[in-house]
């Protein structure tokens, strides 16, 4: 529970844009031999060292390049030679221009990349971010996935569907045995989609679906924020949103209007814990199934 509140204080001064980030201290947990998940503020790092180099799923802020360099330094002397970005959110990419000039190959779905050439705006908490200068850019894209063989890993990179927003990846170390979501998975209800920029609710499920294939019970998965975690949080966050969709759902076939919808409580049964009411998730629900893809 502690660390949900944790979670949720980060989640929430991200939102705010007030961060501390002289406070911010880098946690390392080790999850096989060669892979190691990297806590500070904003999404959670995933990290495979090995004889090749040094490969880190997504970047955290930029005022934190040098605790994260630190925090790797500390487990190879290999430096960081590739950069995948779970999607174009500044949580999670605001290093990049670091690593990029530090000589990093920036990897993400084709949606991100585009995102991160131009200025975007999140509408929910109002958070403009601007267009990313050319070091910050991916200089790999890919469509549906790609695959890296790489510190004896063989790691498989996918975008299922629009998920959280337009161009999500799912990182798979396959001889590790562990995921890494990104902000598909996260350990806070309810999660925040962002459905104006091209997220889904259906197809965030999809995505779940996926990462429910590829798990076993001994998988390791890291989320986007919140502590690590096993397939059974996974399918349980996975219900969550599906009865809630269907209860949306149901609904919008009925014809019934959004504000009878809301006032239906379709969230019922669970708890909110993250800084998007229950009041705007039914709403990003019902706008994910209004909206053609
Ligand atoms: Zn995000």
């Amino acid at each position: 529970m502690r660390k949900n509140i944790l979670a949720l204080i980060g989640f929430l001064s991200i939102v705010s844009g007030t961060q501390d980030f002289d406070a911010v201290e880098i946690k390392t947990t080790k999850l096989s031999d060669s892979i190691y998940m990297l806590e500070g503020s904003g999404g959670n790092i995933g990290v495979c060292i090995g004889e090749d180099g040094t490969f880190i799923v997504d970047d955290q802020f930029a005022p934190l390049t040098k605790k994260i360099m630190e925090a790797i330094a500390k487990l190879t002397p290999k430096p960081v030679q590739f950069v995948i970005n779970t999607h174009w959110h500044h949580d999670h990419t605001d290093g990049n221009e670091n690593f990029g000039k530090a000589g990093a190959f920036i990897v993400s779905h084709e949606n991100s990349r585009d995102r991160m050439t131009g200025d975007q705006f999140i509408a929910l908490f109002g958070r403009q971010m601007k267009a990313y200068p050319k070091e910050a850019l991916p200089k790999i894209t890919f469509q549906k996935s790609i695959s890296f063989h790489y510190n004896a890993e063989t790691i498989n990179i996918f975008h299922v569907d629009r998920a959280h927003t337009d161009g999500d990846a799912i990182v798979h170390f396959v001889e590790s045995n562990i995921l890494h979501m990104g902000d598909v998975f996260v350990r806070y209800v309810f999660p925040f989609i962002d459905q104006p920029n091209g997220g889904n609710i259906t197809g965030l499920i999809r995505t779940l679906d996926k990462a429910t294939e590829l798990a076993d019970g001994e998988t390791k998965i890291i989320p986007g924020h919140g502590p690590l975690s096993t397939k059974k949080e996974l399918l349980d966050f996975r219900e969550i949103l599906t009865t809630i969709r269907d209860r949306v759902n149901v609904q919008i076939k009925a014809g019934k209007t959004l504000e009878q919808i809301i006032a239906s409580n379709p969230t019922r049964g669970y708890e909110g814990n993250s800084s998007v009411s229950k009041e705007q998730f039914v709403k990003i629900v019902y706008d994910s199934l209004n909206t053609p893809k």
